[in-house]
C-alpha cells in the first residue's frame, strides 16, 4: 500500500485486470514505471518458462485476438503516423500498379534506401495515412504493415524484446503483454 503522496500518484504495478487500456499517454505511463518488471518478465519467457513456443505462441495469438477485438486500430493509427514503415519490392510493384505510376517516380516520391538496402517510406505519417486517420491504400498496403504487431506470427519467445520495446508505442501489444505477465508469470514464479 502506498505511504506517501509520491507513491500514490505513480501507477501501481499491480494487476490491471482485464480493463483494456487504450489512452496513449496512460500506456507510456504505465510502460516506463514497469520497465524493470518487463525485463524480468522477458527474462523469465526467454530462460524459466517452460512451454514449446508452440505453446507459447498459441496462448500469445488467443490473448491477441481477445484483446484486438477491443482495439479499434482505426481510432489509433499511432503506427502509422510514427513509425518509419518497412516496403519491399513487392510492396513497391503494387502499390506503384495502384497510383498508376512508374516504380521510378515511386521510388523518388515515397521511398528511402538505407546503407544495408532496406528500404521505407521517407516520410513519417505515412504518406498513405489519409485525414481520416484510414489507410487510403489498404488492400495493397505493404506486407510490414499486415504484419505488425507480429503478434501472430511465429517465434515469439525469440522476438520478445522488439515485442518489449512496441509495448509503449501500441496499445495492442501493451495489453497483450499485461495479460501475459498475468497468466505466465505470476502464477509460474
Ligand atoms: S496496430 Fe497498434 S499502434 Fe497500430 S493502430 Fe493498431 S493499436 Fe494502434
Ligand atoms: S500504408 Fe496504410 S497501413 Fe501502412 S502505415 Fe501507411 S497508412 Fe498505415
Amino acid at each position: 500500500m502506498p505511504d506517501t503522496p509520491e507513491e500514490k500518484a505513480k501507477p501501481q504495478k499491480t494487476d490491471m485486470s482485464e480493463r483494456i487500456i487504450r489512452e496513449l499517454p496512460l500506456i507510456r505511463r504505465y510502460s516506463r514505471h514497469n520497465v524493470g518488471e518487463d525485463m524480468q518478465f522477458r527474462a523469465f519467457l526467454k530462460n524459466r518458462l517452460k512451454m514449446s513456443n508452440g505453446e507459447l505462441d498459441g496462448i500469445v495469438q488467443e490473448t491477441t485476438d481477445v484483446v484486438w477485438a477491443q482495439v479499434d486500430c482505426t481510432a489509433c493509427a499511432h503506427c502509422c503516423r510514427t513509425f518509419e514503415i518497412v516496403i519491399d519490392d513487392r510492396d513497391i510493384k503494387r502499390l506503384a500498379a495502384r497510383l498508376s505510376v512508374s516504380l521510378r517516380s515511386f521510388l523518388a516520391q515515397y521511398v528511402s534506401t538505407e546503407k544495408d538496402g532496406t528500404k521505407r517510406f521517407s516520410s513519417s505519417p505515412c504518406p498513405f495515412l489519409g485525414e481520416d486517420n484510414l489507410c487510403q491504400v489498404y488492400e495493397d498496403r505493404p506486407q510490414s504493415c499486415r504484419d505488425f504487431p507480429y503478434l501472430h506470427t511465429a517465434g515469439f519467445r525469440e522476438r520478445s524484446m522488439t515485442m518489449m520495446e512496441n509495448v509503449e508505442a501500441c496499445p495492442i501489444v501493451f495489453n497483450v503483454w499485461q495479460r501475459l505477465k498475468r497468466r505466465l508469470w505470476r502464477v509460474n514464479r
